[in-house]
């Protein structure tokens, strides 16, 4: 019975499934999230501010002094007021899609991305349409205009670095394409502290460019849910007018404002995954059974013949790593870990390529 009353763009979704904690494997490197705990004198920190608050009372609404400490962190002209904070940035992503999409229009993004964009479009009852990225991660810009001739969305989803691929976008790729485009351009910059460069530095020069980021991914603080939308005023005045009073906790605004006030532990830790990034890179590129991504992000996505088997073998020693289905079932994600969890992904893909030199075989 309850069936038949859900509305028709909800009847087949299904919930989002991650591996539930007490089923968890040793290591997990599937969720892109920051390998490092937080060191004990910010868990001090947050602990003295946490002391001192008054739990009683509703947050402050606005985000004010978290979102000037944003602002601060950003840099490059961006002010307060060009920014609105949420549950993640997946909150906001939602919000977007809330303000802008009515029933019926389009949504492009790119193929493969970032799932919660379809998810969204279609809770919103938008149509989402994918747009095939190339054999190697880039995207083709003549074609991607072609699409975006024949679809006419109202809606661009460029996730850069994009999630699963780890590819970025060039910024002036980003440019032509919000220059040209009359509808709202969303670039996802939830990995953007891992490459040098943000479209944020453009955001003035178009009105219809937003950028989300947020605190799960190098900040390292996934579990407070924190994220946010950088856009021009008149952009995020709309916005605002779609989320729920008081949306992000008191104790999440706070300690977002403690790690903001520590940036210099943020970029350490952000070259040290860079760093392990690339050990990685170097050990997996010595096998031709699959193909590594260039990868600007904390992550590597490898696609091949032999990643069904690899796979097998990092869950087989417990190493939880992210598998994916249909088109892509022969490829895997792997999040960088600490160099120590780092070292047990290379002795797993070290004996997976001895194993198969000894039995002869061109794996
Ligand atoms: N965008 C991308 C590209 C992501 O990979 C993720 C999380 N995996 C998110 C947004 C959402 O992150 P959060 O809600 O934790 O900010």
């Amino acid at each position: 019975m309850i069936k038949e009353l859900v509305r028709d763009e909800i009847k087949d979704l299904t919930p989002y499934v991650v591996v539930p904690k007490e089923e968890a494997k040793k290591i997990i490197l599937d969720g892109n999230e920051n390998p490092y705990q937080m060191p004990l004198e910010i868990m001090e920190k947050f602990t003295e501010r946490l002391l001192q608050m008054e739990l009683n009372r509703y947050p402050d609404a606005g985000c004010n002094n978290l979102r000037k400490k944003i602002a601060s962190y950003l840099g490059q002209g961006i002010n307060a007021e060009q920014i609105l904070v949420g549950n993640g940035s997946d909150e906001v992503l939602q919000h977007l899609v809330q303000t802008f999409i009515q029933p019926n229009e389009k949504v492009l993004c790119l193929q493969p991305t970032f799932s919660m964009y379809k998810v969204f479009t279609k809770i919103g009852g938008g149509i989402l349409v994918g747009f095939q990225l190339e054999e190697d991660g880039t995207l083709d810009l003549n074609n991607f205009w072609q699409a975006v001739k024949r679809v006419q969305p109202k809606m661009i989803f460029l996730c850069s670095p994009n999630n699963p691929t780890g590819g970025k976008i060039p910024l002036l790729t980003i440019a032509e394409i919000v220059k040209e485009f009359k509808g709202i351009l969303v670039v996802d910059e939830a990995y953007g502290e891992f490459c040098q460069d943000s479209i944020i530095s453009m955001l003035d020069q178009f009105p219809n460019l937003c950028v989300t980021r947020t605190f799960s991914k190098a900040i390292g603080l996934a579990g407070i849910r924190l994220g946010y939308l950088v856009g021009n005023k008149p952009l995020i005045q709309e916005v605002k007018k779609v989320i729920l009073p008081y949306n992000v906790n008191a104790i999440s605004q706070m300690m977002g404002e403690v790690i903001l006030d520590n940036e210099s532990l943020i970029r350490e830790r952000v070259e040290k995954i860079l760093e392990e990034r690339e050990r990685l890179r170097s050990l997996l590129e010595q096998h031709n059974g699959w193909y590594v991504y260039p990868s600007e992000a904390n992550f590597l996505f490898l696609r091949g013949k032999d990643i069904p088997a690899l796979a097998n073998s990092f869950e087989e020693v417990g190493i939880q790593i992210r598998k994916f289905s249909g088109d892509f079932k022969d490829a895997i994600r792997i999040t960088v870990g600490t160099p120590e969890e780092n070292d047990q992904v290379c002795r797993v893909v070290l004996s997976f390529i001895e194993r198969g030199e000894k039995n002869g075989t061109q794996m």
